[in-house]
């Protein structure tokens, strides 16, 4: 199937220019042609005046206007999947409604969540996985960076598990896929073999687990551990052509997936081998892994770094021991 197939089924990609150069290129919103005429857009793409300026002309390019949009489906609560929302609410000149699954609703909502609001929370958190105060700091400054990059919503409508959206020609059912975070979601054609898994599955780059800590400051959600366990029920769709949140549709879901299962088992095994010379910190073990990531990237550096490590002990081959405030992990055979 190729994009003018897609057009002819009401499902239009229109690709959004973003400046994180690890995100795998521009995030993608999808225009869907809904039965009564109107809009449905998948993701609304960044809050920057560059990105909201690419989705007005991508709409006009197909002929339709911000107006048109009777609602927004937000994948998941990134601010390159949700940024736009209030602009287009805006531009609508009305409250249409912005469906976000309400594990994520937190980190779109005013008053919210998230690094940027709950400094503290984050940085004693790094703080016991040996994380240094000035790497800390670059992290809070470059989450600053980017949750400018978004207005966050005061209101948001639901979206599950089930939910079911009617398009013209499509029918676009909701699917909860925790990991990349806990409250993303994709949308599945099973008849039209589409999926639309947002940041859940990329052709070229594994998304990354990231580190969510609960109100109370701790880590309970363990993103990996969803995350392969999305990916088995995602590996098992109908699915022909990904129309994924960045980049070009690609096919072969099912290649794309074993691929990425290989990917976090070598890295789990280099986990495994650093920590056979002796227990480490999460941060020197990521530092091992990622020996040229910038501070400003360490929340995804450490992030990917724990979530392996937290894969590593569901499975009984490392525990972790608090010393002095600080988490050291061990391998826990041999
Ligand atoms: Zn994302
Ligand atoms: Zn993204």
């Amino acid at each position: 199937m190729t994009e003018a197939d897609l057009a002819g089924l009401g499902v239009h990609r229109i690709a959004i220019p973003i400046p994180f150069a690890a995100a795998g290129g521009p995030v993608n919103v999808y225009a869907v042609e809904a039965r009564g005429g109107g809009l449905v857009l998948f993701d609304a793409g960044l809050g920057s005046d560059e990105a909201q300026a690419a989705l007005a002309a991508g709409l006009a390019r197909l002929g339709r206007r911000l107006d048109e949009v009777e609602r927004i489906v937000v994948s998941h609560g990134h601010v390159d999947h949700f940024g736009a929302a209030r602009f287009v609410q805006e531009r609508a000149g009305r409250d249409l409604p912005v469906h976000v699954h309400a594990a994520d609703a937190p980190k779109v909502l005013e008053g919210g969540r998230g690094f940027a609001v709950e400094r503290p929370a984050y940085a004693a958190h790094l703080a016991r996985l040996g994380v240094p105060a000035e790497v800390e700091a670059a992290v809070a400054r470059s989450a600053g960076r980017t949750f400018a990059l978004a207005r966050r919503l005061a209101e948001v409508a639901p979206l599950a598990e089930g939910d079911v959206i009617e398009g013209r020609a499509v029918r676009l059912e909701v699917l909860h896929l925790p990991g990349h975070t806990p409250g993303l979601v994709a949308l599945h054609e099973p008849r039209r073999r589409l999926l639309l898994p947002a940041d859940h599955l990329l052709e070229r780059i594994s998304p990354n687990p990231l580190i969510e800590l609960d109100p109370d400051g701790v880590q309970r959600f363990r993103p990996l551990r969803a995350y392969l366990a999305s990916l088995a029920r995602t590996r098992a769709l109908a699915v022909d052509l990904v129309l994924p949140g960045h980049g070009a549709p690609f096919a072969g879901h099912a290649a794309v997936i074993d691929g990425l299962l290989g990917f976090y088992g070598k890295r789990q095994a280099r986990l495994a081998a650093l920590l056979a010379g002796g227990p480490r910190t999460a941060w020197e073990l990521c530092a091992a892994l990622f020996p040229a990531a910038h501070p400003s990237d360490a929340f995804l550096t450490v992030s990917e770094t724990v979530a392996n490590l937290e894969v590593l002990e569901d499975r009984g081959e490392v525990a972790r021991a608090d010393e002095d405030g600080r988490w050291r992990f061990r391998l826990a055979r041999g």
